[in-house]
């Protein structure tokens, strides 16, 4: 039987930070993720950042990086009328596709609340995927990308990145499971404690078995995972999408580009 557990390249897990609402610290907090080759998502609030008049060149800091939606104005998009959702996200997505130049697919939720009317306008605004603020403390990946909840808030990360890579990593029988930390940059000059994700960095950075992605790159890459076709038996596997997918087949594993057909034995 195949298992979809491996991810970009072949590689047994992934990890990923999200960080919200566009603050000045990000530059620091940027330069950090850099060091290490770790890659995050920076959910930033379009109507917020104009009013305080950000150059275009301070955007330049999340080269390499994703850019993504947080709503317009960071309302709560539970406690807002349906129309304003809309005009919420859209805003944002319209504003960060003029700077990247590409479609932006991703929001997380502003304080954290949706609800399945703001989850069906979502997808009606062309959103991907949406990250709560409900913390698993785990390393599963979604079943709704829509309700995609993290696995910690940073102020938690030290002590459960260590227990990801000491666990999970160092033994080969886990494959397929995804770190995913969150929180805001203005945390850290708050509570002056920058050498908190320096060391989470430290802990998680250049190992060979883990993929360093964007939570874009992880959606784009799971869902064209979960979109294999295979034969009734088992042993013929399809790619209909475009990218290549890794995964294992009696332990072996196994890379299926976009298009193909593989028959396993
Ligand atoms: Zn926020």
């Amino acid at each position: 039987m195949i298992k979809l557990n491996l991810f970009k390249g072949g590689k047994r897990h992934a990890v990923t930070f999200s960080y919200d609402d566009g603050a000045i610290f990000d530059e620091r907090l940027v330069g950090i993720f850099n060091k290490y080759g770790i890659k995050a998502t920076f959910h930033l609030n379009s109507g917020f950042l104009a009013k305080q008049n950000r150059s275009a060149d301070f955007f330049s800091i999340y080269d390499g990086h994703e850019i993504s939606c947080h709503g317009a104005e960071h309302a709560s998009l539970s406690k807002i009328p349906l129309s304003n959702v809309v005009n919420e996200v859209l805003r944002d997505r319209v504003a960060w596709e003029k700077l990247t130049g590409a479609p932006v697919r991703g929001l997380s939720y502003p304080d954290g609340g949706y609800n399945e009317d703001v989850k069906n306008a979502l997808k009606a605004c062309g959103i991907a995927y949406a990250r709560t603020a409900r913390s698993t403390e785990f390393f599963s990946l979604p079943k709704d990308f829509l309700e995609w909840q993290p696995t910690c808030h940073h102020r938690n990360a030290p002590e459960i990145a260590k227990r990801f890579m000491n666990q999970f990593v160092a033994d080969s029988y886990f494959s397929g499971l995804l770190l995913y930390i969150y929180g805001h940059s203005h945390d850290f000059d708050r509570e002056n404690n920058w050498e908190l994700i320096e060391d989470v960095c430290r802990t998680v950075a250049h190992h060979d078995d883990i993929w360093y992605a964007t939570s874009i790159e992880i959606y784009d890459y799971v869902t064209a995972a979960r979109r294999l076709v295979t034969s009734a038996d088992g042993k013929i596997v399809h790619n209909p999408s475009c990218m290549s997918v890794w995964f294992t087949y009696d332990e072996k594993p196994y890379e299926i580009k976009g298009g193909e057909t593989l028959t396993l034995s």
